[in-house]
């Protein structure tokens, strides 16, 4: 079997309403990259690459790493994988071109899934849990109102979600405020606080403290992910568990986080880190030294079913980031409909990922 095409297809949807995060960020569009792989006996493999701007993964895909693969058995994904990411005189060591070589491990994961006709976390280690699903926590509400973000997180604690994640870090106080209306509103389930690397030291120490007292499940990306020394600071002064890595890369990447006692809760990104290739390694690299893994999530349905699979099949990994905002390109992509009961997320039956990119979904949120 050879490899006949890799191309990407670039996809966008704009937000009703502004997405609101830390420290007066906020995002109105949700693009997207998915990686096309063609092979000569008809088998196509798709895939999806955060990094995040669509066109930068376009170019590195079909600029770089396409002349590289085109004749290539694409059943060779541990020998590709280097073709991309290890053999250059100038590395991609980090950033969006490691994140297009995520888009293309991936479309080669769901390209063997299809052709050995096997759902693909058969294919990864099979179903770790052995109850046929995961669980997933309510992701993401975004700043706003307290009384807003409370009334959203009861809803989601309603619909069965037992843990809700929320991005505050915008200064201790009105942080506060928002914790104590959510976690009123949410009853028994759990509060992760994400603030996307908003905080310097002193205040990310305050704000930790306070979600102590309010007994927050984790706290997420609370300092820059330069700081690594940083977020092992805060680890030893805080009881509730840090959570990062969606901005980082590759298990040596990983690595400098787990060897200074930097995170309780890993978080690579299938879609940036490496594809599903490296994010296996890395879950391998955190059990070595006893850290969990909840794999990043938040692009279209072709990486939540990635992050599925990936979390399905691997032993130390928990929680499925699961997108519950209005996004058009969750469900559109699905081959069959996900099901999702008491805030669990079934494994799907149809081999590879479980996707499609269908020409109506091209022609309505594709973009140039
Ligand atoms: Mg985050």
């Amino acid at each position: 079997m050879e490899i006949t095409d890799v191309r990407v297809t670039k996809l966008g949807v704009e937000l009703e309403e502004p997405k609101r995060t830390s420290a007066g960020r906020e995002f109105d569009f949700r693009p997207a990259a998915i990686v096309t792989v063609e092979t000569d006996e008809g088998v196509t493999g798709i895939g999806e690459g955060y990094g995040p701007n669509p066109h930068v993964v376009e170019t590195v895909v079909e600029e770089k790493y396409r002349p590289r693969l085109l004749g290539e058995d694409p059943r060779d994904r541990e020998r590709l994988w280097d073709d991309m990411l290890i053999l250059d005189t100038y590395w991609d060591r980090k950033g969006q071109g490691v994140a297009a070589a995520s888009g293309v491990d991936m479309a080669l994961w769901d390209l063997a899934g299809k052709y050995y006709d096997e759902p693909l976390y058969r294919l990864l280690g099979g179903d770790v849990g052995g109850e046929g699903s995961v669980e997933a926590y309510a992701s993401d509400l975004f700043w706003d109102d307290p009384e807003v973000m409370a009334e959203r997180a009861g809803g989601y604690a309603d619909r069965g979600f037992s843990a809700v994640k929320a991005h505050l870090g915008r200064g201790l106080e009105a942080d506060e405020r928002r914790v104590e209306a959510m976690t009123e509103a949410i009853g028994d389930a759990h509060l992760m606080v994400d603030v996307n690397c908003g905080y310097e030291r002193a205040d990310a120490l305050r704000v930790g403290k306070m979600l102590d007292r309010h007994g927050v499940y984790w706290y997420e990306e609370p300092l820059s992910p330069y700081d690594v020394e940083g977020h092992a600071h805060l680890r030893r002064k805080l009881d509730t568990p840090i959570a990062t890595g969606e901005n980082e890369y590759t298990k040596w990447g990983f690595r400098e986080l787990f060897e200074a006692g930097a995170v309780d809760y890993a978080m690579p990104d299938a879609m940036r880190c490496g594809g599903i290739t490296e994010t296996k390694k890395i879950c391998a690299t955190a059990a070595a030294f006893n850290v969990t893994c909840t794999p990043h999530s938040y692009t279209t349905g072709v990486g939540l079913l990635a992050t599925l699979h990936l979390l399905a099949s691997t032993p130390n990994c928990e929680w499925l980031e699961f997108d519950v905002t209005e996004f058009p390109l969750l469900e559109a992509v699905y081959a069959e409909p996900l099901e999702v009961s008491d805030g669990r997320v079934s494994l799907p039956t149809t081999p590879g990922l479980g996707v499609e990119l269908t020409e109506e979904v091209v022609d309505e949120y594709g973009i140039e």
